[in-house]
């Protein structure tokens, strides 16, 4: 007997693990267009994340060594902040987002975590402290509670219920005549692109990260749904640190900081206000958007 259920259980927590690493590759799907090989350096040591201070340091970086992508970027993320990252299609705005989290390595420059670089720590303990918001939030066919705990470990119907709050669908929830039990996914309930983004939200603050990367996390939706999981979004990045890489620019006006990339560099940054003032490359962008939405 014990022969047959230790290999058992043993086979159980390696799909569990298998399993989990594929939805957060799944999660981070836009993010993520390529695994890496990157390792830990040996005797590396898991970062001490203290308040969430971000920082790329004079970054270069290219995904084929003829192309560079990233030629010299200067990102600065004070803890607790919010900063937009925007700038045309193919920019490097989701790959300044793998390099975040490790996925590859710099080649000039350094990528920082309250001082301390991505390369010197484990990288458990770094996508640890990494919260994404992926643009599709994939479902399993489970109840809406495993599929929102599925953020940690061991959680308790209350912490469950307090992230659901937070990203604004526990009414929702409470509202369906089987509540947290309903079962959702592809033979399930349907839940519609917003309700599943709030459950991806839900499930990311029951990890409870000290920093949040949104990566174009509502473009997927309409606009109005958008504007209604903006206000979740707020929540979900109070007290933390939040790098949001936005589509519609309207999504981040409120930013405390946003920064242009082109070409390979900072090309401008500031508050929204600032950015229109100046007239420059971020106006450029926003009134052209302002004429497509006013068109559409
Ligand atoms: P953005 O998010 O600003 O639209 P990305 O950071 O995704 O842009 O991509 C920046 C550039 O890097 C693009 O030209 C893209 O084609 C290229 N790129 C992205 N991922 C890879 C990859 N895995 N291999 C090679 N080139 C890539
Ligand atoms: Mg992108």
């Amino acid at each position: 007997m014990i022969q047959i259920t230790m290999p058992l259980n043993f086979l159980g927590s390696v799909y569990r693990e298998i399993r989990q690493s594929l939805v957060d590759m799944g999660e981070m799907f836009n993010l993520l267009d390529q695994p890496a090989e990157i390792s830990d350096k040996p005797g590396a040591k898991a970062l001490e994340v203290r308040k969430g201070e971000v920082e790329l340091r004079n970054v270069a970086f290219g995904y084929e060594a003829e192309r560079p992508i990233l030629k010299g970027v200067s990102v600065h993320v004070p803890a607790g902040q919010n900063i937009a990252l925007v700038g045309p299609s193919g920019s490097g705005k989701s790959t300044i987002g793998r390099l975040l989290f490790r996925f590859y390595d710099v080649q000039d420059g350094a990528v920082l975590i309250d001082g301390q670089d991505v390369r010197d720590v484990t990288q458990t303990s770094l996508h640890a402290s990494i919260g994404v918001v992926p643009q599709d939030t994939v479902l399993f066919n489970d109840t809406i509670r495993y599929n929102i705990a599925y953020g940690r470990d061991g959680a308790s119907q209350a912490e469950i219920e307090e992230a659901a709050r937070s990203a604004q669908i526990h009414d929702f929830i409470q509202s369906l005549p089987e509540g947290y039990d309903t079962m959702v996914g592809e033979r399930g309930l349907k839940l519609s692109g917003g309700e599943k983004q709030r459950v991806g939200i839900a499930r990311t603050l029951l990890k409870n990260p000290p920093i949040l990367l949104l990566d174009e996390a509502t473009s997927a939706l309409d606009t109005d749904t958008e504007a209604s999981i903006q206000d979740a979004l707020a929540r979900a990045g109070e007290g933390r640190t939040v790098i949001t890489i936005a589509h519609r620019l309207s999504t981040i006006a409120d930013a405390d900081r946003i920064v242009v990339l082109q070409d390979g560099h900072v090309v401008e940054e500031g508050t929204h206000e600032a950015l229109l003032a100046a007239k420059g490359r971020y106006h450029h962008l926003w009134t052209r958007q302002q004429a497509e939405e006013d068109a559409a």
